[in-house]
């Protein structure tokens, strides 16, 4: 191994709920357009066309309970989501074989400055600079499939200042998890540390300092940060 002209980077990290231990994090997916009714709030058709992703950064993901504000937006919405982390992956995995790579899930936020991803649309531009900023995903505690199981329904609520604005269930998903895996592996090789979030459900909107989001998923856990 060659000596290393700077330090290497930290590997982000999720930690585990109710352990010392954390799931260390390789790529971030994510899944757009995945639950019809945002489909519709976004002025998309909701029919199954095939779905589409975009990344965030790994060091985007962060577990410390606040979300700084970030500069050049005036329009910066919260989307709850459910979190999956694979513990291994593959190319070309089947549908029915595609539970198998996931090691747990999480409760995340796939914050986004809307003005900034709207112009981005328009012009026929990377959404990176709508999607992937500092601390653009909010993640709660891992929680190991083997002790949860796999949610395929079960109630996704975000509470901003103690007031609905998100709820959805999990079974309107578009693209089930077992397919979105299935259809990453036909274009990326898939890994151990991959995070793919899964879409939000209607009710996106705009957050502001001081505010506090309390995101929920039924089976998973909880998710509270304070926009500061
Ligand atoms: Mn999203």
């Amino acid at each position: 191994m060659p000596s290393l002209v700077i330090d290497a980077p930290a590997v982000p990290l999720v930690p585990v709920q109710g352990s010392d231990a954390a799931f260390p994090v390789r790529r971030v997916y994510c899944i757009g357009r995945n639950y019809a009714a945002h489909a519709i709030e976004m002025g998309h058709d909701p029919d199954r066309e095939p779905p589409f992703f975009f990344q965030k950064n790994p060091d985007n993901l962060d577990a410390g309970g606040s979300f700084v504000y970030p500069a050049h937006s005036s329009d910066v919405h919260h989307e709850v989501e459910l979190v999956v982390g694979l513990g291994k992956g593959g190319m070309n995995i089947p549908v029915d074989e595609a539970l198998d790579c996931v090691w747990g899930y999480a409760v995340g936020l796939d914050m986004t400055r809307r003005d900034l991803q709207g112009i981005a649309k328009q012009m026929g531009r990377p959404w990176e600079i709508g999607k992937a900023f500092e601390g653009s995903a909010p993640v709660g505690p891992m929680r190991p499939a083997s002790e949860i199981g796999h949610p395929a329904a079960g109630r996704i609520v975000l509470k901003v200042n103690g007031e609905v604005r998100q709820e959805g269930d999990l079974n309107q998903m578009i693209w089930k998890i077992p397919e979105m895996i299935a259809y990453l592996s036909e274009y990326f090789e898939l890994a151990a540390g991959d995070v793919i979030m899964t879409g939000t459900p209607s009710g996106v909107g705009a957050v502001a300092r001081g505010d506090l989001m309390e995101a929920h998923v039924e089976g998973v856990g909880d998710l509270v940060v304070r926009v500061v």
